[in-house]
């Protein structure tokens, strides 16, 4: 059981971070949606599906396991939503290994979808690829080791 105010973990986030990793996340989508619009109208409306659609997968298969969507509010207040109703129910604990697959699979879906487009524009996959790795590189060098979220695959709070 995770102690509230155990140092070095980060038990609750604040709106700035929120729009933080929001307008981080921000800078590949635009770029993706760019190159995408660009080529095909069709296309980039698959891609809004794509992108749309992996929210409830997440929310459901990845967060509701989460302790900021565990916590007995309403709304979900974390790095990447604020103040969204919780439809799901809350799972604590361990994923599963279905809800694991999911949890990979939606996001390697969103990031790769819009490749193909992409790499049409050098210029802006370029872009796409620094955007994605500044994120990425983001969450786990500032997130992952004081995360709460210790049934994350990713998490790197029990190393420190
Ligand atoms: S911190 Fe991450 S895992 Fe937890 S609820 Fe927010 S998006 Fe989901």
């Amino acid at each position: 059981m995770m102690i509230e105010k155990q140092p070095g973990l980060k038990f609750r986030y604040s709106f700035p971070d929120f729009l933080y990793y929001s307008a981080m996340l921000a800078i590949p989508v635009v770029t993706a949606l760019t190159a995408v619009l660009d080529r095909s109208g069709t296309a980039v409306l698959v891609y809004l599906l794509v992108l749309l659609g992996s929210v409830p997968v997440m929310l459901r298969f990845f967060c509701t396991h989460c302790p900021h969507y565990c916590r007995e509010e309403n709304t979900l207040k974390c790095i990447f939503f604020w103040g969204l109703p919780k439809f799901f129910r809350q799972r604590p604990g361990p994923l599963g290994v279905m809800e694991k697959s999911l949890s990979i699979a939606a996001p390697a879906l969103v990031i790769l979808f819009p490749v193909y487009w992409l790499v049409q524009t050098p210029g802006l996959f370029i872009i796409y690829l620094l955007s994605l790795f500044i994120f990425g590189a983001s969450v786990r060098k500032n997130e992952c080791p004081r995360c709460i979220y210790t049934d994350c695959p990713a998490n790197r709070a029990q190393q420190q």
